[in-house]
């Protein structure tokens, strides 16, 4: 055991000998040779992030095939565990850094603004927030019903969402929503800023219950579960939680920094390989089986359409050969969110530290017992429903998110604006000066505008056209600005201690929010000017039945017209009717193909745990409410806790 006080030699020690040792189980699956040039695998899995990796785990250990899996990053690093340096991670190193097309409905503040796709072994689920939500029963419900797939209602899937949890919260293991024992780490944080329990309180007072966000219902508000161990520090990512527990005689191959350009045909009915680039050299791969693309919802589109599988005429007008015409690209949507900034004028209303620094005392923290600013974030979740929801009282439409947030750089975040540039200096310069704020996000749940990703170029390196079209149904906008009014309201008519009133914007030329009609004028300005991406891309290449036109992959994930070329990522589905979780749809349903080919349908093969599967009544559910985010995560997390994870666990 350290003295409470360690020398700085001893925190220094210490910190080399645990960032040592975690980088190099990072690095322990990727420090391979690169395979020979044209070599065969059963399967190539295109894209190892938050699906990918649940993919490669799931075949290696059960199948035990053999497996290529190629990223485009590199692998995770220390500071990729730190749930308190996420905030940094966006932008960064392990970001696509891509922008979206400029919007003609909201983020209009902004020239092309940036979103975050993660770039590293582990995608996304490395790069986000970690907020553990499963969405709603109702998604799930719904999405069952859409593909007449009846035996993937909510009472049917979560049993798969409990097998993979590892729950550490004592209080909340035996309450019949939750589990531990799973490869998924998900803790509840135990230093959330005292404003964030304020607000939760204020949400009280006005009639939110606090919950369980993945409980019984979601009507009401919490602090947030995160993707995370406590008792740790380590983030659950992906790559975490399941490559860094693939056995090691497994015959997988991850290659890092391996950027796919194309899938290549033996006929226009079946995928043989992929070619990629990594440090300039081109290499040839070969399926035995199957290819398989989880390279997330920009990607995914961009490598088919490449590949020459997309819009016939977007792929004429690029001379690029149609191999099949489908709707590829179509069909984008994200969740999209308003920021309302708010100062705070008390630095005790905030979590331990104003900035998460890499200074040897956070540090040292942080490796020796999970503590300090790197070890700890904390998100409040409301859910509120909109007047636009016809499902009122028991599907939410619209959440509100709320976070400090850390300031350290005034002039990347005024150059993030368009216009009016010394006014939004002189807007967050007291920001600057207090090095942190309150941002209170109301978020559109549910988005029915839809947009699109298109082929820039036929160079692979270059950025595909991404063009979310957010907030162009005027349904999405009213429902957003109903609750933003509510927020704003709220915190006028009941401000909360320390917490210093809304300020307007710069482009709003209105007072703010002196009487409702005016704060209705300003905030109609607000939401066009500010609203942006919420980060939960899905559907560009949709799940549909055999009759459905607008359909890109069938039910078992294959690409339409192909025999052995799958897409299992965010891309197959909307988020924001929970059909991320469709995945596992396919898998309990699949038992179709022959039990002696090696198969991603093999995995259904392996009998649903009837432990699990016939208690549903146990967790039945009450009033469910909104349908969250459902972002890929928790669909990943389905596929994993396919039934053989369940027996993997049994096995032991
Ligand atoms: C900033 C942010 C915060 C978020 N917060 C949360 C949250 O709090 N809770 C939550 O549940 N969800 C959150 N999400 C959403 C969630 O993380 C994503 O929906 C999910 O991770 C997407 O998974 P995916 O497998 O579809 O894609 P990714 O995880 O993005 O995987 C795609 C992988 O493919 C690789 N790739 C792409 N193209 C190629 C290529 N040509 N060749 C080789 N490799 C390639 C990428 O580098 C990446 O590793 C957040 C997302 C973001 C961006």
């Amino acid at each position: 055991m350290l003295p409470a006080t360690a020398s700085m030699t001893v925190m220094l020690l210490t910190v080399a000998y645990y960032a040592l040792r975690r980088q190099t189980d990072h690095n322990y699956f990727v420090n391979v040779p690169i395979p020979v040039n044209g070599s065969y695998f059963d399967f190539i899995i295109v894209g190892g992030g938050t699906a990918g990796c649940i993919l490669a785990h799931r075949l290696s250990t059960r199948l035990n095939a053999s497996i290529l899996m190629l990223e485009a990053g590199g692998p995770q690093s220390v500071i990729t565990d730190m749930i308190g340096n996420t905030q940094y991670l966006i932008g960064g190193e392990f970001d696509w850094n891509y922008h979206v097309q400029q919007q003609h409905y909201a983020g209009l503040a902004y020239p092309n603004f940036t979103i975050s796709r993660g770039k590293v072994l582990g995608g996304t689920s490395t790069t986000q927030w970690g907020i553990y939500n499963r969405g709603n029963p109702n998604d799930y419900d719904n999405w069952s019903q859409r593909y007449g797939l009846t035996n993937m209602t909510w009472d049917m899937v979560l049993p798969f969402f409990l097998a993979y949890e590892n729950n550490t919260d004592s209080s909340l293991r035996f309450n019949g929503y939750h589990r531990s024992g799973g490869l998924v780490s998900v803790s509840t944080e135990t230093e959330p800023d005292p404003v964030l329990l304020n607000f939760r309180t204020l949400m009280n007072t006005l009639g939110f219950s606090t919950i369980d966000l993945n409980g019984g219902t979601q009507n009401g508000t919490a602090i947030a579960q995160m993707f995370y161990n406590a008792d740790t520090g380590i983030k659950s990512t992906t790559a975490n939680s399941y490559i860094e527990s693939i056995n090691q005689t497994a015959r997988i191959t991850i290659t890092t920094r391996a950027f796919v350009e194309r899938i290549l045909f033996t006929n226009n009915t079946h995928a043989s390989g992929v070619v990629f680039t990594r440090n300039g050299t081109e290499y040839h791969m070969f399926a035995n089986n199957e290819v398989i693309l989880t390279a997330g919802p920009i990607n995914t589109p961009q490598v088919l359409m490449l590949s020459g599988i997309g819009p016939r005429i977007h792929l004429q007008e690029l001379n690029i050969p149609v191999v099949r015409n489908l709707p590829v690209g179509n069909n984008l949507h994200d969740q999209v969110f308003v920021p309302l900034y708010y100062r705070v004028n008390n630095e005790t209303l905030r979590q331990v530290d104003p900035y998460p620094r890499f200074d040897v005392a956070n540090l040292y923290g942080y490796f020796h017992n999970a503590s300090g600013p790197l070890a700890h974030h904390a998100d409040g979740v409301t859910y509120y429903s909109s007047s636009q929801n016809s499902n009122a009282t028991s599907w939410p439409d619209t959440m509100i998110i709320s976070v400090v947030e850390f300031f350290n750089n005034l002039n990347a975040t005024v150059s993030q604006y368009a216009s009016n540039t010394e006014q939004w200096r002189r807007y967050w310069t007291p920001y600057a000066n207090d090095g942190y704020y309150l941002a209170i996000d109301p978020v559109l749940a549910r988005p029915t505008s839809r947009g699109t990703v298109r082929l820039n170029a036929t160079d692979p390196r270059s950025a595909p056209l991404i063009d979310p079209n957010y907030l162009s149904n005027q349904t999405d906008f009213e429902a957003l600005l109903d609750v933003t009014m509510f927020v704003v309201r709220a915190l006028q008519r009941y401000p909360l201690p320390g917490v210093m009133q809304f300020p307007p914007i710069p482009g709003c030329p209105i007072v703010g929010c002196l009487t409702e009609t005016l704060c209705e004028m300003y905030l109609r300005c607000h939401i066009r000017q500010l609203a942006r991406s919420y980060y939960n891309f899905a559907g560009t290449a949709r799940m549909g039945l055999a009759n459905d036109t607008a359909a890109v992959v069938d039910p078992q994930f294959r690409v339409i017209g192909f025999d052995n070329l799958r897409v299992v990522d965010a891309s197959i589905e909307t988020p924001s009717n929970g059909d991320m979780a469709s995945i596992m749809v396919n898998i309990p349903n699949s038992r179709y193909c022959s039990s002696d080919a090696i198969s991603l349908d093999n995995l259904a093969l392996i009998e649903t745990d009837t432990r699990l599967v016939s208690e549903p009544n146990k967790y039945e559910r009450q009033n469910a409410v909104t349908l969250m985010i459902v972002p890929l995560m928790k669909f990943c997390a389905i596929i994993d806790n396919s039934p053989m994870t369940r027996m993997d666990e049994s096995d032991k």
